[in-house]
């Protein structure tokens, strides 16, 4: 039987205290301790099963740790206030002054701001790679790497990282690899594949509904006890804590990842096939055309499909703009940055979510002007959002009425 990681979720029994379905939400920023040697040991960390502090740990943190990291096959995992608070501290505990990290060029631009202007603050510098060319990424470690960086499927390129390959090569340098997989949850374990950290912004897929910030960074129980350490642990002091109240919200949406994550993909295969066929540069892992689609193939858990991300070229920001803001207004989905929601949700990321990266650099990448980035929402109709699509785009003249390619054949 294949790895379903939606069946680990499933398997998990967190009742809550007085048996509710639901685990009790904690209330409490701090914790009593009926010895005063406990709480000694506790700060030292050889306790289990108590609690000091909650920017070290909460119960309902831990409860949604523990699914994250049921989740991702790791051993453990700990919950952050968003992505960012998950990925900087990693970055921090992994690299001190002198360092060197070896990170994909298309990666997230807070990602890429963080490692760009404010990692040199410390001494730790950054080669920015294309992570897709292994015999590249190689050439670029130096003696002084630690650390080597990617998102399973980059955002907002969608360049797919060959897992394997770049384990083989941090355990050849004895390095870490530290994988982002906010696009790809349960259809993608990097763990099967070498990776020694994983993170996740919950903010996307994994919670789903838009109204919360949040971060995991799931690994060894060594590794996330390091993070935690109150001497020097980069997640306990730079403090950038999940308040319980979301860890319990976010929790409960979990639990339907699985029938989001098929939908999103459908959805998201249906569209890019569309667009395809009517011409449109359309970059989805799913197509067949994209150049890393056999090596997605290859690490999926098949049941989730390809993702609710895809690309299309439209030529110019202009029209990208026009076309973003009429569908927009035809109630297709919503001009917003971010994505995983219920609705679809579209950008051009050369002027948001990535412009932290210079134009000139965006330009290397082929992160071109007219592109707009969707994440396909949950639509029961797809076929129907389709028509609405492809009318805006022929209202703005991004595809004539009848000149299509799937109609000239
Ligand atoms: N990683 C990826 C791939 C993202 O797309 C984002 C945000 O867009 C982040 C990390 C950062 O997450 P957050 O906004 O929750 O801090």
């Amino acid at each position: 039987m294949s790895f379903n990681p939606a069946n680990k979720i499933q398997d998990l029994q967190n009742f809550g205290e007085y048996g509710g379905v639901n685990p009790s939400i904690s209330d409490s920023s701090t914790y009593t301790f009926m010895s005063a040697k406990t709480m000694f040991d506790t700060f030292e960390g050889n306790t289990d099963g108590c609690y000091l502090y909650s920017r070290h740990t909460s119960p309902t943190n831990l409860h949604l740790s523990s699914a994250l990291a049921a989740m991702e096959g790791t051993e453990t995992a700990n919950v952050a206030a968003s992505g960012m608070g998950a990925i900087t501290p990693v970055i921090l505990q992994l690299c001190g002054a002198g360092d060197h990290i070896v990170s994909s060029r298309t990666i997230y631009g807070g990602t890429y701001a963080f490692l760009k202007n404010f990692a040199p603050r410390f001494n730790v510098s950054t080669s920015f790679v294309d992570i897709t060319k292994l015999d590249i990424v190689e050439a670029a470690i130096t003696e002084q790497t630690k650390v080597l960086y990617c998102e399973t499927v980059s955002n907002p390129l969608l360049e797919v990282a060959d897992l394997k390959g770049i384990s083989d090569l941090a355990k050849k340098y004895n390095l870490k690899l530290v994988v982002d997989n906010t696009f790809s949850p349960l259809a993608i374990t990097p763990i099967k594949f070498g990776a020694d950290v994983v993170i996740h912004s919950l903010t996307k897929f994994i919670n789903g509904s838009s109204d919360t910030v949040g971060g995991v960074v799931c690994g060894t129980e060594e590794f996330i006890n390091s993070l935690k350490d109150v001497n020097d642990g980069a997640s306990m002091l730079l403090g950038s804590t999940m308040d319980s109240l979301r860890a319990s919200s976010i929790l409960k949406n979990m639990r339907t990842l699985h029938i989001r994550m098929k939908q999103h993909s459908h959805n998201a295969m249906y569209l890019a096939q569309k667009f395809e066929s009517d011409g449109l540069k359309t970059v989805y892992p799913g197509l067949s055309s994209h150049p890393s689609h056999e090596i997605y193939k290859s690490m999926m858990n098949a049941a989730f499909g390809f993702g609710g991300m895809l690309t299309i070229d439209v030529g110019s920001l202009t029209k990208a703009n026009e076309l973003m803001e009429l569908m927009q207004h035809k109630n297709i989905g919503y001009l917003a940055v971010s994505l995983g929601f219920y609705k679809t949700l579209f950008s051009a990321p050369g002027s948001s979510t990535s412009s932290e990266i210079p134009e000139e650099e965006q330009a290397q990448m082929g992160l071109s002007d007219g592109l707009i980035r969707f994440s396909i929402g949950l639509d029961d109709d797809i076929e129907r959002t389709y028509s609405m699509i492809r009318e805006c785009m022929q209202a703005l003249h991004i595809l004539s009425p009848k000149s299509t390619l799937e109609e000239t054949i």
